[in-house]
């Protein structure tokens, strides 16, 4: 078990134990150790009651039930009232705006079992006349049901990924399979999806033998679905060698990509989708840009764009150390980065609003300053650059003095707090983020969390202008839950000359291959490599730095 995983189950203990009415000391016990395990870099596992029980703010009975946990995955307390607790109760502590208390009235006062059955009291405005809930919370209630419902059963791409190349080449090494591929929202690399969906031509007979083997299959018409791994989703399309082009095209496009070609009298029985494309008078359209949304204009018109690849990417801005909320310290980070074959990283650890994130405060910044300094001389012609992620606070200010900012080499500016803004008030605050001159690159625009958390409302085209008249970078965060900026918005930053700059927001080494995530989703807008702030070279990401700057401060 993981430090975050033993953490969660002492957060679960702590909000089961509420809502049944435990014993508050106990319940501020648990929270606290959840919080403390969660925060530890040494891991738990393995250790004996013992060790654990030496390590600073663990108890007797904490260091047991982390050993208990160790030894089966739960502790009996916990398993006890998730037993006493329909699963339909739990289910509503993924609702936003209610936590245990609420729920424990929900549940034991109006008598409420389930996130639907709650939907609908929130529809006969049940909840707003109920003790302590009012119109406003009613309606975050019910908004964040509506959500969780529109996205049940969706996957982040990142999640599905893994599985589908893992049962891609399993059925490909198998004899009476002649062809395989991804097709659907997976081979277009959407940023969520439904299921993994295959193409294969085969002996249909054994196909479903072999799979039926370990798995059940539904069989339907042209398809079969069934559950792959732990339970994903996928579904197959059969088809037989001579056609496998064709419905690899079709199956591949969006709809409205679909009926446009329609539409253009294309030939889906011309060969491989070269030829498809050029029956139509076409130019080859990646499988990514397959949506619909002016692509096709553009492959008329031979105006498509070399689509940015991962090989292009020069360097890696927008990261974080040990000195805030990294797993990794800034000579690790480095280090990593550069045997990755990359010529630059760009640090850019919190800001001092960022408390809960150990967000950097003066002193810290001239101690890292000091620390790349000397991390350069080694590393050298490799460099480390000096960014920070500053907090946009709540009237759009940056979180530190002039001279604070005009130490770094760039700032990255992000929205962390009061997520919950009408539109007026996030463009209001972005705007004046965007205008304000130590300003570089705007950090995650919109702030969602994909399949999570909506993003606060944008009037995107007025913040891509004044990104253009500011030239101020967007980031497109390559977090597989974040993916923000929206690609969708990605042509018209283009047209307005504004830079993107793919930044994996990389917690920890690892994090620096969320990247990949981030080039599937750019070359779904349409991003090529000199559009891409970081697929400059060294050099000329240092000129551009520097133009900024005479351009800003004489
Ligand atoms: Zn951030
Ligand atoms: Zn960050």
């Amino acid at each position: 078990m993981t430090n975050e995983e033993i953490a969660e189950l002492f957060k679960w203990y702590a909000n089961l134990s509420e809502l049944h009415d435990g014993n508050p000391f106990k319940i501020k016990s648990y929270a606290a150790a959840a919080f403390k395990i969660d925060k530890l870099s040494t891991p738990l596992e393995g250790k004996s009651v013992a060790e654990l029980e030496a390590m600073e703010g663990i108890g007797k009975s904490i260091a047991q039930k982390i050993f208990e946990i160790n030894q089966s995955g739960s502790f009996t307390e916990l398993v006890e009232l998730i037993n006493d607790t329909p699963q339909g109760v739990i289910d509503l502590f993924k609702v936003k705006g209610i936590g245990p208390k609420k729920i424990a009235y929900i549940w034991k006062q109006l008598g409420i079992e389930s996130m639907g059955e709650l939907l609908y009291a929130c529809n006969e405005n049940r909840l707003a006349q109920a003790k302590g809930f009012g119109l406003k919370t009613q309606q975050a209630v019910k908004e964040s049901i509506e959500f969780i419902f529109s996205n049940a059963n969706k996957f982040h791409y990142a999640k599905l990924e893994k599985p589908a190349l893992q049962l891609l080449n399993e059925l490909q090494q198998q004899p009476f399979v002649s062809r395989i591929s991804f097709t659907g929202e997976l081979r277009r690399k959407n940023e969520t999806l439904d299921h993994i969906s295959l193409l294969i031509a085969a002996n249909q007979t054994q196909l479903l033998a072999y799979l039926q083997n370990s798995m059940e299959v539904s069989v339907h018409e042209n398809h079969l679905s069934f559950r792959y791994n732990e339970g994903y989703p996928v579904s197959v399309i059969l088809t037989d060698e001579a056609h496998f082009d064709e419905t690899l095209f079709i199956s591949t496009a969006a709809p409205p990509h679909l009926k446009q070609l329609e539409q253009a009298g294309v030939n889906f029985k011309a060969g491989n989708e070269v030829a498809i494309y050029a029956s139509a008078g076409f130019a080859f359209i990646e499988p990514e840009m397959r949506e619909g949304l002016g692509e096709l204009g553009k492959a008329k018109n031979n105006k498509l764009p070399q689509l940015i690849t991962y090989q292009q990417l020069k360097g890696v801005l927008h990261n974080h150390t040990t000195y805030s909320d990294g797993a990794n310290t800034l000579a690790e980070m480095a280090s990593f980065c550069k045997e990755q074959g990359f010529e630059y990283l760009g640090i850019c650890d919190h800001s001092k609003s960022a408390q809960y994130a150990g967000g950097l405060k003066e002193a810290d910044i001239i101690k890292q300053h000091a620390e790349i300094d000397a991390l350069n001389k080694e590393l050298a012609p490799f460099k480390i650059y000096k960014g920070i992620e500053s907090d946009i606070l709540g009237d759009g200010a940056l979180d530190y003095s002039n001279d604070v900012l005009a130490s770094f080499d760039f700032v990255v500016a992000s929205v962390h707090s009061n997520l919950k803004m009408s539109e007026e008030k996030a463009m209001s605050r972005l705007l004046k983020a965007i205008e304000n001159p130590y300003t570089d690159i705007l950090g995650h625009p919109s702030g969602r969390l994909l399949l999570m958390r909506e993003g606060y409302p944008l009037d995107y085209h007025t913040l891509i202008d004044a990104c253009a008249a500011n030239g101020v970078a967007i980031e497109l965060n390559a977090n597989p839950y974040r993916l923000d900026l929206d690609w969708r918005y990605l042509d018209y930053a283009l047209n307005k000359q504004v830079l993107i700059s793919i930044n994996p927001d990389a917690h920890e080494t690892a994090g620096f291959f969320d990247m990949h995530f981030g080039i599937n989703v750019a070359r779904k807008g349409g991003l090529y490599k000199e559009m891409c702030l970081n697929a400059k070279d060294k050099n000329a990401f240092e000129t551009w730095l520097q133009q900024r700057r005479k351009q800003k401060f004489g």
